[in-house]
């Protein structure tokens, strides 16, 4: 169902309280990458345009015991204010909604910007506990979410004070990852491929479950692929290999036969003498045939056959999703098959989504960024969005 966005609603003269993803890396109080920044950007700016008084909230990293100055927002504020070109007033309280904040709202005009305090200096946040919805809420007359990377989870900022606010509308960040995330899922261009990796199969249980519904082609590469092999009753020497999910791997081949998808798995493999230690230290590589994996070896990426395979897929696709790295891209010499997936996807032109994590920071790495069609600003969120969850931070919103 199509959710409400900033376009919707009127804002003239109105508290608008923002929730915006500011979790950004930061090195001795500075701020080292300020992407998620300029990401917030264009709704911030719009609700300014048009006359809201715009109250942001985030939170930043994980503090355990209430409010620590290194998780201030306060370095957000001085870069967002350059980036606006304008004042954005920090509210330094740290139970968020106290007296400084109450203040800089009462004496805020049309078009100014107010940052409050970092949402998790408040215990109540993570446990969704109304008391701090409440407060939260007596500041605003509407409420926005940007914040995707948040969404998957209930908490007070994202999906408690939309009990006590109305309208609660999307920001264009979501707003973009709902709508091509959405149509990916629902009304996919076709050929639709799957590609998903990394190392536990375990995370990806219900993904590939729910991929398989979707898409025409599922591709399998990474860790999690060995266990697929050995389901196929191949031996897998030394590498990651979950036992206990065989049987839901032969289960998983046996839907894809029926529904008539097309299941690629790595057809040969790199193979080492183990992990490299460190990740990313010299290692001494072969490879092999998939069903020929020595048994003292590790399978750590997808062979040239398998990139060749994989990348013909990609390529005939109108619509590709991406999750998971297709071995150890952390070390050079293993990160062949990770760079195959990302080039393909950015000479296609298809629709290439990025579904967050280690796929987008390989994909960043490479400089392909600005290839790809969608990056999701949501590792997390976006896993759920592709295993058909309902992300609470989303259903909470009105509905067009
Ligand atoms: P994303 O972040 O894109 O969602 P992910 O983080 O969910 O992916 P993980 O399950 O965390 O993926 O796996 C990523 C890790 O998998 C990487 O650190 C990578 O080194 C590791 N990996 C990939 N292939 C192998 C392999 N063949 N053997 C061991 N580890 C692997």
């Amino acid at each position: 169902m199509a959710k409400k966005t900033v376009d919707d609603i009127q804002v003239t003269g109105k508290r608008v309280l923002v929730r915006c993803d500011f979790n950004v890396p930061m090195k001795d109080g500075k701020i080292t990458n300020d992407k998620r920044i300029v990401a917030a950007l264009p709704t911030i700016q719009k609700l300014i345009k048009d006359g809201g008084k715009v109250i942001l909230c985030s939170h930043l990293g994980k503090p355990k015991n209430g409010p620590e100055e290194k998780f201030s927002l306060a370095p957000v504020a001085v870069r967002l204010s350059e980036l606006l070109g304008q004042k954005v007033v920090f509210a330094n309280d740290d139970n968020v909604v106290g007296e400084n904040a109450k203040a800089a709202v009462a004496a805020m005009k049309d078009g100014d910007v107010v940052l409050l305090q970092n949402t998790r200096f408040r215990k109540e946040e993570t446990k969704n506990e109304e008391a701090f919805s409440k407060d939260l809420a007596s500041l605003a007359d509407a409420y926005v979410d940007d914040a995707f990377g948040s969404c998957h989870r209930a908490h007070c900022s994202t999906e408690g004070v939309t009990k006590y606010t109305s309208p609660n509308v999307a920001g264009y960040l979501i707003g973009k990852e709902l709508s091509i995330m959405g149509k990916a899922l629902e009304n996919a261009d076709r050929p639709f491929v799957a590609v998903l990796g990394g190392a536990k199969i375990e995370d990806k249980l219900n993904v590939i479950n729910n991929l398989l519904e979707k898409v025409d082609t599922l591709i399998i590469g990474g860790g999690m692929a060995f266990t697929f092999l050995k389901a196929k009753g191949y031996e897998v020497g030394k590498s990651l290999l979950d036992e206990s999910k065989i049987d839901y791997c032969k289960d998983m081949m046996a839907k894809a036969a029926e529904k008539g998808v097309k299941l690629l798995l790595p057809i040969d493999t790199v193979c080492a003498a183990g992990f490299p230690d460190p990740i990313d230290g010299p290692v001494d590589t072969t490879v092999v045939d998939s069903d020929k994996i020595p048994a003292d070896k590790e399978g750590l990426d997808i062979g040239p056959k398998s990139r060749e395979l994989f990348a013909e897929a990609v390529k005939s696709a109108k619509t590709v999703v991406w999750n998971g790295p297709m071995g150890v891209f952390e070390n050079p010499t293993l990160a062949q098959g990770t760079l195959a997936v990302a080039q393909a996807m950015a000479d296609s032109e298809a629709v290439t989504i990025i579904g967050g994590g280690d796929s987008a920071a390989a994909v960043e790495q490479m400089g392909l960024g600005d290839k790809m069609t969608h990056i999701s600003t949501g590792g997390g969120a976006s896993l759920e969005f592709l295993e058909g969850k309902t992300l609470p931070g989303v259903a909470c919103l009105d509905e067009k």
